[in-house]
């Protein structure tokens, strides 16, 4: 029988996803073997990530200042913002380093059956950047990207925004199927994304 803060431990590991009791297990007691310094190397960085991170007040993507440096860079085009699901999605999409536009992070998908709706997403948020008419009309919001996967949520998330853009006077387009239907972004290959985002059409 484990000691209680090693049985701790392997529990509070074991809530991360795509980590089992076995997997767990191994790595609390790699990080028992571990030197004091790296233990608390990562215990540090784990407090540090949830004092430290915040929500961008414009893209809603995690930041260490608000706004982000993405919003912030004025070398980018303000009216071209490309929609996510995740935060990881924008790093796999800037991985391209073809994409000169800004974002806007839902912090998830559209799922009826899971009970997630438009209220518990960052939707009210976009609505209201694309609302805005008191920017500059060089930097309001054009055309947005739709760019969440092509899983049946994904679909229904870019229908329903598209649908809520449109009376706005915003373009929505959707990207390119190139993406592996059922595939998340963050999977997708730097070429494919590049691709998927180079070939959208008009919603
Ligand atoms: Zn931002």
């Amino acid at each position: 029988v484990l000691a209680t803060p090693i049985a701790r431990l392997v529990q509070q590991l074991a809530k991360l996803p795509g980590i089992g009791e076995k997997t767990a297990a191994r790595l609390a007691f790699h990080i028992m073997r571990a030197a004091p310094e790296d233990a608390a190397a990562l215990a540090a960085a784990i407090t540090e990530v949830k004092q430290k991170i915040r929500f961008c007040g414009v893209c809603c993507n995690l930041t260490e200042s608000d706004p982000c440096s993405l919003c912030a860079d004025a070398r980018r085009d303000a009216g071209l913002v490309c929609v996510v699901a995740q935060p990881q999605d924008v790093v796999a999409i800037e991985r391209t380093g073809g994409y000169r536009g800004r974002y806007h992070v839902l912090h998830g998908l559209l799922s009826p059956l899971d009970g997630i709706g438009p209220e518990d997403l960052r939707v009210a948020e976009l609505i209201r950047r694309c609302a805005d008419t008191s920017v500059p009309a060089a930097e309001a919001i054009k055309e947005v990207i739709l760019a969440t996967s092509s899983t049946v949520e994904g679909e229904a998330t870019a229908v329903y925004l598209s649908k809520l853009l449109r009376p706005l006077g915003v373009r929505a387009s959707r990207i390119a199927t190139g993406v592996p239907i059922g595939g998340e972004l963050e999977y997708a290959d730097q070429l494919t994304l590049a691709r998927a985002i180079d070939g959208r059409r008009e919603m």
